[in-house]
C-alpha cells in the first residue's frame, strides 16, 4: 500500500518505520528541512530504542524516504497519516493549526480516492474539521479515520509492533476495510482492534491519558500522606498493586509526570469539559497536584540542607522526562533546575541521552558533566530525577566522596534507604519518611 505520513516527529517517524518494515511504501514529510536532510542520511532527529535501525533497513530497501515536498507525498497516498504536532493554545485546548493545515493541502493535491487518518492527539470533533477542509478542494471521494497513537516514547517501536490494542474510529465501511488490512501484521497474536466511530475514538486518547495522569497525581498525594504519617508508600504500592481491580502499573511516586502528552492532553481534556459547560473536577486536581509535585524536589533539597540554597552547587541526575528518551518536553528537571538557578545555586547535571536537548534548553545555565560522577564533584547535593538504569547502582563510596556534604534527593526511589544509612549518606525520597513515628513501646501495644 502506498502510504504517506505527514509530521515526522516522535509518532510520524516510529509509524512511517514500523508500517514500512511490513512492506508499505512509505513517505514521511515534515516541514522541517534539517530533519528530513538528516533522515535521508540515517540521521535521526529523536533518541528512541531500535528505531535508527528501522529507518537505515527500510530506506535501504527503497520502502522508506522522507521528503519536505508535502504535495508529493499526499498525490502519491492511498492512506495518508497526519501526524502532526497539537500544542497547547494559551487557553490549554488543543491548537489545531497545524492539523487544519495539513488538511488543506490534502484536498489540493491528492489523486486518487483516499483514507485520512488522524493520528495526531486531536479533541473530539476535529476528524470532521479536517473533512471539511479536505472536502473544499477536494477531486476525489476521501474517507475518514481516527487512529489515536498510544506509543510510550522509550519503547515506541515495540509499542508500535506489539500493540496492546489497535483503536480505529471509522465511518465507512472502505476506511474500516483498508485499515484492518494495514494493521493486520501488527495484531496477529490476537491483540484486538477495536472498531468504534470516530468520536469515541477520539475521546478515548484522552481518557487513556487522563486516567494514566490521574494514578500519577493520586500515587504522589499518596506518596506524601505517607510522609506524614510515617509509611512507606513502596508497601502501600506493592499492597494496592496486587490487587487485580487496581494492577501494579503507574503506581510509582515520582516528581510530577512530564512529556509532551500528559500535560497537555490533561490540559485539552478539561478544557474540552469547560467548553461543555461541564467542570472536570477530577483532572483540574490532577493538574494542580502535579504542578504542585514538581515543587517537591525542591523542598527536600532544602529540607536536607537549609532554606538558603545562596551560591550552593547542585548534581542532578537525569534530565529527560522519562528514561530511553532524549525528550525534554514539561520534563520535571526544568522546574527544579528554575527553582534552584533562581534560588541562587548552581547545577551540574548529566544524562545518558538529553544533553544535546538540554545544551538546546538551557544553553550555558547549567553545566554538563560527561559522566554521572563527573557531575558530584563539589556538590552540595546530588538530585535524582529520571530512573535511567544506570543510576541505580552507583558506587556509594565514590559518590559520598565526590559530594561536599553526603546528601542525596531521590526523585523515584531508586536506593535502598537502610543501604544509604550504612553509607552515610543523608538520604531523602518520595514516600518513605526517614524519620521512626512510631515510638518502640507503641508498637508493643499493636502486638
Ligand atoms: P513532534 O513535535 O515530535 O512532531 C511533530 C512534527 O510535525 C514535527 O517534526 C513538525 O515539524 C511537523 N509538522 C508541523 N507542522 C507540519 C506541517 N504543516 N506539515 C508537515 N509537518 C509538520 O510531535 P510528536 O511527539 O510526534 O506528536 C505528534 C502528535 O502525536 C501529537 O498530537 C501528540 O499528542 C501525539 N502523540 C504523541 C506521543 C508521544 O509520545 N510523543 C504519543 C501518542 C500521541
Amino acid at each position: 500500500m502506498n502510504i504517506s505520513v505527514v509530521g515526522t516527529g516522535y509518532v510520524g517517524l516510529v509509524v512511517g518505520a514500523c508500517l514500512a518494515e511490513t512492506g508499505n511504501d512509505v513517505i514521511c514529510a515534515d516541514v522541517v528541512e534539517s530533519k528530513i536532510d538528516g533522515l535521508k542520511r540515517n540521521i535521526l532527529p529523536i533518541y528512541e530504542p531500535g528505531l535508527e535501525d528501522l529507518v537505515e533497513r527500510n530506506q535501504q530497501d527503497g520502502r522508506l524516504s522522507f521528503t519536505t515536498d508535502i504535495s508529493k507525498a499526499i498525490a502519491s497516498a492511498d492512506v495518508l497519516f497526519i501526524a502532526v504536532g497539537t500544542p497547547p493554545d494559551e487557553d490549554g485546548s488543543a491548537d489545531l493549526q497545524h492539523v487544519l493545515s495539513v488538511a488543506r493541502e490534502v484536498g489540493k493535491h491528492m489523486t486518487r480516492e483516499m483514507v485520512i487518518v488522524t493520528k495526531s492527539t486531536v479533541p473530539v470533533g476535529t476528524a470532521k474539521k479536517v473533512a471539511t477542509e479536505v472536502g473544499k478542494s477536494a477531486r476525489f471521494p476521501f474517507h475518514m479515520c481516527s487512529n489515536p497513537e498510544f506509543l510510550k516514547e522509550g519503547a515506541a517501536v515495540d509499542d508500535f509492533m506489539k500493540p496492546d490494542r489497535v483503536v480505529l474510529g471509522v465511518a465507512s465501511a472502505f476506511a474500516r476495510d483498508v485499515m484492518a488490512e494495514i494493521y493486520a501484521p501488527f495484531v496477529r497474536t490476537g491483540n484486538p482492534i477495536i472498531f468504534m466511530d470516530i468520536a469515541s475514538a477520539e475521546m478515548t486518547k484522552y481518557a487513556a491519558n487522563g486516567m494514566l495522569a490521574t494514578r500519577i497525581s493520586f500515587m504522589n498525594e499518596i506518596a506524601n500522606l505517607c510522609e506524614r504519617v510515617g509509611a512507606n508508600v513502596d508497601m502501600v504500592r506493592k499492597g494496592i498493586g496486587s490487587d487485580s481491580r487496581i494492577g501494579p502499573s503507574f503506581l510509582f511516586p515520582g516528581p510530577g509526570y512530564g512529556g509532551s502528552c500528559f500535560p497537555k492532553d490533561v490540559k485539552a481534556l478539561v478544557r474540552t469539559g469547560v467548553e461543555m459547560g461541564m467542570g472536570l473536577q477530577i483532572l483540574a486536581a490532577v493538574e494542580d497536584v502535579n504542578e504542585r509535585q514538581k515543587l517537591r524536589l525542591g523542598e527536600k533539597i532544602r529540607e536536607a540542607i537549609g532554606e538558603d540554597l545562596n551560591g550552593l552547587h547542585i548534581a542532578v541526575w537525569g534530565l529527560a522526562f522519562k528514561p530511553q528518551t532524549d525528550d525534554m518536553r514539561d520534563a520535571p528537571s526544568l522546574t527544579l533546575i528554575d527553582d534552584l538557578l533562581s534560588a541562587g545555586a548552581t547545577v551540574c547535571a548529566h544524562d545518558p541521552a538529553a544533553m544535546k536537548e538540554a545544551r538546546h534548553r538551557l544553553g550555558d545555565r547549567i553545566q554538563f558533566a560527561e559522566t554521572n560522577y563527573d557531575a558530584l564533584t563539589n556538590a552540595d547535593a546530588l538530585v535524582v530525577i529520571t530512573d535511567w538504569n544506570e543510576y541505580r547502582h552507583p558506587d556509594f563510596n565514590r559518590v559520598k566522596d565526590a559530594l561536599r556534604r553526603p546528601v542525596v534527593v531521590d526523585g523515584r526511589n531508586l536506593y535502598d534507604p537502610e543501604k544509604m544509612r550504612e553509607h552515610g549518606i543523608r538520604y531523602y525520597s518520595m514516600g518513605r519518611t526517614t524519620v521512626e513515628h512510631a515510638a518502640p513501646e507503641r508498637v508493643g501495644e499493636y502486638a
